[in-house]
């Protein structure tokens, strides 16, 4: 499995202690680079991206934020999770198959890396549309 490699540089981030589930989401843009999100949350005060890993359409598989450090996604859940994105607004589109398929493969490979075997959208642990009911990838 390939994650390209970003060359974004991140602020001062904590460490994450513990890592008991994977969350997923949706861009909400319909067409968005790594860059573009790591500037957006640069933007909120965030030390970069928050997501660790951004999916795009075409099943590429990008890394975002250091997978060990604490992410920004969802809010009181981010002390113990990985953050998947996926780029998309799926409440206007369909995921395209080789997307699903490429989040499908990440999260099987989170999940064996770390034991795990948790996988929450956003809206399960915050209140939001993201990332929608289309996007089934459990
Ligand atoms: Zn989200």
């Amino acid at each position: 499995m390939e994650i390209i490699e970003t060359n974004l540089k991140f602020k001062d981030m904590d460490t994450r202690k513990s890592t008991n589930r994977i969350i997923v989401h949706h861009s909400a843009c319909s067409n968005c680079t790594p860059e573009k999100i790591h500037q957006w949350h640069l933007a909120r005060g965030w030390a970069g991206a928050g997501y660790h890993f951004l999916v795009r359409k075409d099943g590429k598989k990008y890394r975002l934020r250091p997978e060990d450090k604490v992410g920004a996604h969802a809010y009181g859940a981010n002390y113990d999770s990985i953050g998947i994105c996926a780029e998309g607004n799926f409440m206007e589109e369909q995921m395209p198959e080789v997307q699903k398929n490429s989040i499908k493969e990440l999260v099987a490979y989170l999940k064996d890396k770390y034991g795990i075997d948790k996988v929450q959208g956003h809206k399960e642990v915050n209140a939001t549309s993201c990332p929608r009911n289309k996007l089934s990838i459990r």
